[in-house]
């Protein structure tokens, strides 16, 4: 089998030399256990922040829909198609359970109702599941109010936005290219959507919501969430998803940002980060809706799909300088 190990912390933009492919034979199946084949992978902006936070070196860990070839688990017969947090790997044994937290366990693909099984690591996975929950959760969404999303064309600010439009909300959106913007006002129905790398932020927002901002699903963070939060209503709710500006930066010479607590006093603003494992016990219930979203045509999927086992480190670099437009994923 291949994985990718991480073998360094990454300094800036990861670098291929960061990562090392290694073949190694799998051992004999365990009861309890299973052999998966991965047919789709998953890069995300979390397996740059993480790094961190682990002890290198470390296999890199993601999500993936794969399909069992062997089992010693008679919930998992072989054939059947599965979502584990096993990363980038092309097969992989995989246990069920295991009680240190949901990053190591194994459910069925969820009933995708003849949709891709890409979807697995997307809108009706993770990002799906982050959303869902970060922002009906957290933001509480009311009809009428106005919405503003940061990282709006991607896997999860692309389904926040769709959300809160279902919602009855009024939604406006940052990206960071004209063909995004394009995209979220056309295809997706945002009311506004703004390149966040061409226009004057705060001009630009007031003339969008000049009523104010209710609800702001933060993905990005840095100074253009300091500029959002100033022109949020009272009683309005952040929720803080992530921090992309920021994960290939040294956060010690990033320039100063702004003192927030004058506008989240004033305005009495809620701000709640969160991680969407708080909900892993409920993910299944936000998946079945998306998927009857996504097939009633409420709610719009994109991928931007890379093949090859070998490219998924351009894939993973593409996606954190903003090549993908929905989802990046991987076909193995
Ligand atoms: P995306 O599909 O949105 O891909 C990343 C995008 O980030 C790029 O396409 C790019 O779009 C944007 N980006 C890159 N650099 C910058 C920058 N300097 N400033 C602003 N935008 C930038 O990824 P996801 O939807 O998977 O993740 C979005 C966010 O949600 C991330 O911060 C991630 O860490 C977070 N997250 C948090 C979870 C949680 O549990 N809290 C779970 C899942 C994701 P553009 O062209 O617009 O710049």
């Amino acid at each position: 089998a291949r994985k990718y190990v991480v073998k360094n912390y990454f300094k800036g933009v990861p670098k291929r030399e960061d990562f090392e492919v290694v073949e190694y034979e799998l051992p004999p199946l365990k009861n309890g256990e299973i052999l998966i084949k991965t047919e789709w992978l998953s890069v995300d902006p979390y397996q740059r922040a993480y790094n961190m936070m682990n002890k290198v070196p470390y296999d890199q860990f993601g999500f993936q829909v794969g399909v069992v070839q062997e089992s010693k688990d008679p919930k998992f017969p072989v054939g059947t198609k599965v979502v584990t947090h096993k990363g980038w790997c092309d097969y992989t044994i995989a246990k069920d359970g295991v009680p240190s937290g949901p990053v190591d366990h194994v459910y069925a693909l969820p009933d995708l109702k003849g949709l891709s099984p890409s979807l697995g690591v997307g809108a009706v996975g993770m990002p799906g599941a982050t959303a869902y929950f970060g922002f009906l959760e957290i933001c509480k969404p009311k009809a009428g109010e106005t919405v503003v999303v940061t990282g709006a064309a991607g896997a999860v600010g692309s389904l926040v936005g769709q959300i809160a439009k279902i919602k009855g909300c009024k939604v406006i959106g940052f990206a960071g290219s004209d063909d995004k913007v394009e995209w979220l006002e056309k295809e997706l129905g945002f009311d506004k959507a703004l390149n966040y790398k061409t226009v004057d932020i705060a001009k630009a927002l007031k003339e969008a919501a000049p009523n104010g901002v209710d609800c702001y699903f933060d993905n990005v963070g840095g100074e253009i969430s300091s500029i959002i939060m100033n022109q949020m209503n009272k009683y309005g709710r952040v929720a803080v998803c992530g921090s992309i500006s920021s994960y290939n930066e040294d956060v010690s010479k990033m320039p100063k940002a702004t003192i927030l607590q004058p506008a989240l006093v004033f305005r009495q603003l809620t701000v709640r980060g969160f991680l969407v494992w708080e909900w892993y016990s409920r993910w299944q219930e936000g998946f079945s809706q998306l998927v009857d979203w996504i097939k009633s045509g409420q709610l719009k999927t994109r991928e931007h799909v890379t093949e090859g086992f070998d490219n998924i480190f351009d894939a993973f670099i593409g996606m954190l300088a903003g090549e993908n437009t929905g989802k990046a994923v991987v076909k193995a």
